[in-house]
């Protein structure tokens, strides 16, 4: 916001903490003061701010210039940034009836407000007068990344076409944030709804652990001394790995993939057939054939085709490995005496049966050494060897829930580099998933900005004081979330935005998924996971057989991915009119590729938030396996250079990944940390797909 254009906001501001100075330790959110009442008010004044500052340039009547029209552009809006950072971190991670209400509010004045920013005819004429005659200007490569990235993203915004066209254009942005609210409040909807209760009779082959979290999930529910699993996947996903009980699998696994398709209030069919034709009109009146070919220009893929090139190569070697997995397990099932046929609720039991059998290794047996605590202290170490960073716990800065905590990262030197925030354990107001947001981003344009990034996840917390035991799954989410917390933290540039996470989709995963690998290593695992009662570290032939494990099982981990993937294509590649009934058109796309009937997607339609719940990963959930490429690839150069933690490599990791935001061409930042282009098997051999079935 700035203080000349701004309207002054005193008269409203009185009493709304939203809208006054900061006095909190580091100027953050005063979360305790903040309640749902004050986001409108200040929204309302954040979007008069803005659009002020907006006016500002365009009634500017001196020419055009970098100053006066780019820079200009990234110090606006500063007030709805702040507002809107505090109220999307709620929204999903402490949300509650009353900010719900707001949300389906805001997200549409949210896209009343961009739409004439965005199509504003004078403002992309000065932008684009400066785009023309770029090659004039004297620019440093940031400031030519910048002036790029901005007329992309008002080009792309519709912002050239004429009045009709943008009319039309506003009217089904309005409607898309509408129906992807509608979309995620329904998931969450069905998520809180369901629950089922397991007495002590149906603890069969579940460890202490996991009965500890269903007692935690239960106090949560308002169901003290009872037991529950949930629809979180860090609750279901473990019970059809280990509980004994059929029938309760079947129940569980019913209803996790039902969610958003149960034909209640909640049901999210009928949005997914509107969302699919709206885009497609969008991308056609941008002269695009499909919101794919739209979507994926601004990409390092570039077309579908890349993409699909990319998920074909993958697909097969990776069906081939499940179904063969599949035999496998039908033949555990008949040998333990079973008399059926191997069902999708049951791949996940008898797959860690067969786990422990070849590889004579159980989740649970490593849990006990995988405290959430140590896990932490790993990923903070590995930064610390990495990147020189140190992080310190703080007590006195404010949080939206009680369990969330905060750190604060130094440099090498000693200098403050910003906050780190980690809200790590399940509760029925957080939305599901694991990810990573800031309520500031790293930036220096007018002095240093230090960010505050954020890291969400849902962990089953331990009950009764007993420390929350993570699975090797999460304690790789941790470590992926930090990656991604990493890439906001380190971030170097002097653009807003350009700043740390806001890079191309199918980059956006080399950081976290990169991450990933330090978590699994034994140079990390020997030293942080203990275990939590006796302080003994993991003993070295389970540390083992836990680093062989890794490979188990990614036939089916790769056949969920992948066909999720290619379905989020053809959704957004097909005609939207051909789509028809979502079960059937599910059902046809399945076929068609030979999706092995005893796994699910990893998610289906009606629960795909990432898709539809906004269209940030429309048409691009293939980047996880993107950047996958790059992430395998990658972390060969620590490998090559025979120390994980090589000051050198390192160095280069830190200029030209994690620092350089969006400042530079990913292709150009890839290349310039490697050496050479990424090579594509390294994918295939870090999920085993390259070996024979036999051989895994
Ligand atoms: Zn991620």
């Amino acid at each position: 916001m700035s203080e000349s254009t701004g309207p002054i906001a005193a008269p409203t501001s009185a009493g709304n903490p939203l809208l006054q100075a900061w006095t909190t330790p580091f100027e953050t959110p005063p979360f305790t003061e903040i309640a749902p009442e004050h986001f409108l008010p200040a929204f309302e004044q954040a979007f008069a701010d803005h659009a002020a500052e907006i006016a500002a340039i365009t009634n500017d009547p001196t020419e055009p210039d970098f100053a006066n029209t780019v820079t200009a552009l990234e110090r606006s809006g500063k007030l709805l940034n702040r507002v809107a950072a505090v109220f999307y971190d709620l929204v999903s991670a402490h949300s509650n009836p009353a900010l719900l209400e707001i949300d389906k509010d805001v997200s549409l004045r949210m896209a009343r407000h961009w739409n004439p920013i965005m199509m504003n005819a004078v403002l992309f004429g000065r932008i684009a007068a400066l785009h023309d005659k770029r090659a004039e200007l004297t620019l440093t490569s940031e400031e030519r990344r910048l002036l790029e990235r901005t007329y992309t993203r008002f080009h792309r915004s519709g912002a050239g076409l004429d009045d009709a066209a943008k009319k039309r254009m506003a009217e089904i942005n309005e409607r898309l944030a509408q129906l992807g609210t509608d979309f995620s409040h329904h998931l969450l909807g069905d998520e809180q709804d369901w629950f089922m209760e397991i007495g002590e009779g149906d603890y069969d082959g579940l460890p202490d652990s996991f009965v500890a979290a269903a007692k935690a999930a239960a106090e949560e529910r308002g169901l003290p001394g009872r037991a529950v699993v949930t629809l979180s996947r860090s609750s279901v996903e473990p019970f059809l790995k280990m509980s004994s009980r059929r029938d309760l699998r079947e129940k569980a696994y019913r209803a996790f993939i039902a969610r958003g398709d149960n034909g209640n209030a909640n049901d999210n069919n009928a949005l997914i057939g509107e969302i699919l034709g709206l885009r497609e009109e969008s991308a056609k009146l941008l002269g695009y054939p499909t919101f794919a070919a739209y979507r994926l220009e601004d990409s390092m893929a570039k077309t579908p085709e890349a993409v699909r090139g990319l998920l074909e190569r993958v697909w097969k070697p990776a069906r081939a490995r499940a179904m063969a997995d599949r035999d496998a397990l039908q033949e555990l099932v008949t040998e333990e005496g079973g008399n059926f046929k191997l069902a999708p609720w049951d791949w996940r039991f008898y797959a860690e049966k067969l786990r422990q059998r070849r590889a004579n290794f159980d989740d649970a047996a490593i849990k006990p050494y995988l405290s959430l605590d140590n896990m932490i202290a790993a990923a903070f170490d590995t930064a610390t060897r990495l990147f020189g960073v140190t992080f310190a716990e703080r007590k006195d800065v404010p949080v939206w829930h009680p369990d969330v905590r905060v750190w604060e990262v130094k440099d090498e030197g000693g200098a403050h580099r910003g906050l780190f925030y980690g809200d790590y354990y399940a509760r029925p107001s957080k939305r599901s998933g694991a990810w990573m947001t800031s309520l500031r981003d790293q930036q220096k344009l007018d002095g240093a900005v230090a960010p505050l990034i954020i890291n969400v996840c849902n962990f089953s917390k331990g009950a009764d004081g007993e420390p929350s035991l993570l699975s090797p799954d999460d304690a790789r989410t941790l470590f992926h979330e930090f990656g991604h917390g990493l890439h906001g933290m380190m971030s170097d540039v002097t653009y807003p935005s350009l700043s740390g996470t806001s890079v191309f989709t199918d980059f956006v995963e080399l950081p976290s998924q990169l991450y990933e690998h330090w978590q699994e290593r034994p140079e990390v695992l020997q030293r942080f996971a203990r275990h939590y009662q006796t302080g003994e570290p993991l003993p070295d032939d389970l540390l083992q057989r836990f680093i062989a494990a890794r490979k188990f099982n990614q036939g089916f981990a790769t056949v969920e991915f992948v066909s999720s993937a290619l379905l989020d294509l053809e959704f957004h590649t097909q005609p939207a009119a051909s789509v028809g009934d979502i079960r059937d058109f599910e059902r046809r796309e399945l076929d068609k590729i030979g999706m092995p009937e005893e796994i699910a997607l990893r998610h289906r339609p009606t629960q795909f938030g990432h898709i539809f719940s906004g269209d940030h990963y429309a048409s691009g959930y293939y980047s996880y396996m993107w950047s996958e490429v790059m992430d395998a690839d990658a972390f060969g150069a620590f490998e090559e250079a025979g120390d994980i933690f090589d000051p050198k490599v390192a160095k280069r990791l830190r200029d030209d990944i994690y620092a350089s935001g969006g400042s530079r061409d990913p292709e150009e930042a890839y290349i310039a940390f490697r050496g050479r282009p990424p090579e594509p098997d390294a994918l295939l051999r870090r999920r085993g797909l390259l070996e024979t079935p036999e051989a895994a």
